[in-house]
């Protein structure tokens, strides 16, 4: 079963200077254990995307379903929302308690769940972002990847199949960005948890299932890594860079120095670059 089912896609909003519209006819499935990277300019509509996906926003033409539930079927909003985690880029907005396994609790408390099993989730939930030792903590002194890290475990608790993060390391640094990267992954890998990793960081991207592009409401290719970043027309047109080491690669190439296709991480432009110069 298809884990996001996105059919046909339109919608505006409406403000003082008229009506704008954030998604234009967009399609875009999604298999459950997929990793996929969201990529877009600003304003693209990515975020637009994210909020139809757990029903936040209706979309005015078109269908969203998530794992066959349609998002138009209010009486299952409530399954739909407790399937499908979202982890925002500002981590001291998704804090509810001043003490970390409070915080966590507080999504399976609103679920009615009993008492024992919310304290499992909370111990297995905080294991899962490495952050065991911090369970009496108060979370506001901590650093942004740590809080993200927290806001993870938060939504783990809900136990969803899927977990959006619109641009959840942009208020990061490098060290944080990467651990909320690397818990992501892992979610992915060792809990077959569904991905939409929603950044304008390529090197984010590199290693996901699929990319898709956002360009102008619309999405424009949705492709593995290695064909998506053949494609810097595409690339150009969107507004994004290339991958660092891609973009070095390509200049390489350009100045006549021989190195293979689809280096796309800095290990693979390390070790071409050993070879070359053996
Ligand atoms: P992204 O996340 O890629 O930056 P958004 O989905 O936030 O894109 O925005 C898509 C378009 O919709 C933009 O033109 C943006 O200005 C507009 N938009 C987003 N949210 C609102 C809103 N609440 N009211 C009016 N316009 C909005
Ligand atoms: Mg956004």
């Amino acid at each position: 079963m298809k884990a996001i089912q996105i059919t046909n896609a339109t919608l505006e909003y409406k403000t003082q200077n008229g009506i704008v519209r954030a998604l234009d006819n967009v399609s875009f499935n999604v298999e459950e254990g997929e990793f996929i990277a969201l990529l877009g300019h600003n304003g693209s509509g990515k975020s637009t995307l994210a909020k139809i996906l757990n029903g936040l926003l209706i979309p005015r033409l078109g269908d969203v379903e998530i794992f066959g539930v349609n998002t138009k079927d209010t009486a299952k909003i409530f399954e739909i929302r407790s399937n499908i985690g979202m982890v925002f880029q500002n981590p001291d907005n998704q804090m509810i308690a001043s003490i970390v396994e409070d915080d966590i609790a507080f999504g399976p408390e609103n679920l009615g769940i009993p008492r024992e099993e919310i304290i499992e989730r909370v111990n297995w939930a905080l294991e899962k972002v490495g952050m065991s030792e911090h369970k009496k903590s108060t979370p506001f002194k901590m650093s942004g990847g740590q809080k993200q890290r927290i806001a993870i475990a938060g939504i783990l608790a809900i136990k969803p199949r899927i977990i959006v993060f619109d641009e959840s390391t942009a208020m990061l640094d490098p060290q944080g960005r990467n651990e909320v990267l690397q818990v992501a992954k892992q979610l992915n890998k060792e809990d077959n948890i569904t991905i939409i990793w929603i950044t304008h960081y390529m090197d984010e991207a590199v290693d996901s299932d699929r990319i898709a592009i956002m360009t102008d409401s619309r999405i424009v290719a949705i492709d593995t890594p290695k064909e998506i970043f053949k494609r810097t027309d595409l690339i150009e047109q969107a507004g994004l860079d290339l991958p660092l080491p891609l973009a070095i690669a390509n200049q390489l190439k350009a100045n006549g120095i021989e190195l293979q296709d689809n280096i796309l991480t800095e290990q693979q432009l390390k070790e071409e670059l050993c070879k070359i110069l053996k």
